[in-house]
């Protein structure tokens, strides 16, 4: 059975979406993706890895030198006067 050439022709068309079309829309992610990036984010967390920074990278609160603190009895870590429980080891304080 031979095609015609109209069926020829929308089956190439056919193909040539398949393949191009995937490649737009990952190419459209990427520049979406790059438009929202925070360079100043990224910035300030490679400065916190390259110095070491550990307080600067955990996440829960560290005490200021001049407010008050308390020491965990269980664990030895200093932690705000205002909370329940040692960060560290959760054991009430
Ligand atoms: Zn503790």
């Amino acid at each position: 059975m031979a095609l015609g050439q109209f069926e020829l022709a929308a089956r190439v068309l056919a193909g040539l979406f398949v393949i191009v079309t995937p490649t737009l829309l990952f190419l459209g992610l990427w520049h979406g993706l790059q438009s929202m990036r925070d360079d100043a984010l990224v910035q300030r967390v490679q400065q916190r890895v390259e110095t070491g920074d550990e307080a600067a990278l955990s996440l829960s609160p560290t005490p200021s030198p001049d407010s008050p603190v308390r020491t965990c009895p269980n664990c030895g870590t200093t932690n705000r006067d205002d909370v329940g429980y040692c960060r560290q080891c959760l054991s009430p304080l």
